[in-house]
């Protein structure tokens, strides 16, 4: 069943030609790649004194055409049937599709290996008589590609020693009750303090790290210091805080996500309730599988917050179809929320939605006294912004909490 379902996304078409017919001709576009099955196939170009040479002459089993299925560009070459041959049609959809859902770095380094050649063949062709000028810039383009993926590689490997070398820092951002003013959880923000780098945005190297799934480990050690945080918050202060953590799009994908996450949270004293799981209204994927994850998540007890709502599709199906505890009102509806109508009716419709929907809602980025009362005002039940706190170290975060029982 599941050969049969592969073999009919996947239709390998074939094409048969006879000796000296043409398979495509240099400046075609290039939807197809071809694999030789039986008989031999000659690449060649026409040189600006219009004689052909051969660059190239293929056999069973070599793959052609493939240059211009990944970087769109038109064919740099023509292809001929040297004697009759069979081949196999590879579709630009199979390839295409790989690539855009390919590691960005490696989308990169394939882009560098194709200029080389398509830079290559055009020297061939024009042999001696090449337009230096046309070449200094593929070569500027060229090196600039180069720069950014070895940028990206370097960025990659301080990133990976970084986290071993514990340069990676969680930091607490409180959660504050607007009813009471009170703390009452904090959502947990990664911080990389690099030697080298200085102070990283997680803009920048979260993404980076969920390109290559170094997320996955970094997110079980999050959860780990996550734990032991607010069993030592416990001890010192006899509270029971919650923890808001982000996810991945990358960690709700991978299949051991929710057995590691329920495994830690039963060996520590910590109850499901106080890890809240923040995650993006973009990386909910439609599907049962999503379904069942957000389920098991719920019956475990780990109660959800769907992120930055209202930025992405704010795809109302999501909140028909999932069930949320919270709802996260995005930043961008609050920091002009005093002086702008339409975000305080967004907000307000945002809150009614939440509380109608069994959920309660939170609102981030409040930044002065203003937008906390219209908000409070709102009947919106949690809020966070510098007006409170920025993401703080661990150490004041329990100072923080302490000068609330004193
Ligand atoms: P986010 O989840 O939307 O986090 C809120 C961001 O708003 C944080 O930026 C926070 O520092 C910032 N912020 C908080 N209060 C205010 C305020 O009053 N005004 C303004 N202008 N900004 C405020 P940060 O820490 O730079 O994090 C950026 C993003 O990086 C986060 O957005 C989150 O998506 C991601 N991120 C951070 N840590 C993690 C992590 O451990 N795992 C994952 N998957 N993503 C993370
Ligand atoms: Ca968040
Ligand atoms: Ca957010």
């Amino acid at each position: 069943m599941m050969n049969q379902e592969y073999d009919i996304e996947n239709q390998f078409l074939n094409r048969t030609l006879t000796t000296g017919e043409c398979i495509f001709q240099e400046g075609d576009k290039g939807d197809f790649a071809y694999i030789i099955e039986q008989g031999e196939v000659e690449i060649s170009t026409v040189t600006p004194e219009n004689e052909r040479i051969i660059l190239n002459t293929l056999m069973p089993g070599d793959m052609f055409g493939e240059l211009a299925l990944v970087d769109g560009s038109p064919r740099s070459a023509s292809a001929y049937a040297k004697t009759n041959v069979v081949l196999t049609v590879v579709t630009g959809e199979q390839v295409k599709s790989r690539i855009e859902s390919a590691d960005p770095i490696l989308k990169l380094l394939l882009m560098v290996v194709m200029n080389y050649f398509r830079s290559e063949t055009g020297r061939l062709r024009s042999k001696s008589e090449f337009d230096i000028s046309s070449l200094d810039n593929t070569k500027k383009e060229y090196q600039e590609k180069i720069f950014q993926a070895i940028e990206l590689i370097r960025l990659e490997s301080d990133l990976r020693n970084g986290f071993k070398q514990n340069q990676l820092v969680p930091y607490y951002q409180p959660i504050v009750d607007l009813n009471t003013n009170l703390i009452v959880g904090f959502e947990v923000l990664l911080r990389w303090f690099s030697p080298t780098r200085g102070n990283v945005s997680p803009g920048i190297f979260i993404p980076l790290a969920e390109s290559t799934s170094l997320i996955i480990p970094m997110g079980e050690w999050l959860l780990d210091k996550a734990l032991s945080s607010i069993e030592l918050i416990k001890k010192e202060t006899n509270l029971d805080i919650f923890l808001s953590i982000n996810i991945a799009e990358k960690q709700i994908q991978n299949q051991d996500f929710l057995q590691v996450f329920k495994q830690k949270v039963n060996e520590s004293s910590v109850k499901p309730q106080q890890i809240k799981l923040e995650i993006l209204e973009r990386s909910l994927f439609e599907g049962e599988k999503a379904l069942t994850l957000v389920q098991d998540c719920r019956q475990f007890g780990f109660p959800l917050v769907i992120d930055d709502f209202g930025t992405g599709y704010a795809n109302l199906a999501y909140l028909k179809n999932f069930q949320f505890d919270t709802l996260k009102i995005d930043q961008c509806f609050v920091k002009d929320l005093e002086n702008n109508v339409k975000d305080k009716i967004i907000c307000k419709t945002l809150i009614h939605l939440s509380h109608g929907l069994n959920m309660t809602a939170v609102a981030e980025g409040i930044e002065n006294q203003e937008q906390c009362e219209i908000l409070s005002s709102l009947g919106c039940n949690y809020g966070q912004g510098y007006l409170f706190s920025p993401p703080v170290s661990f150490e004041r975060a329990i100072e923080l909490i302490k000068t609330q029982i004193e």
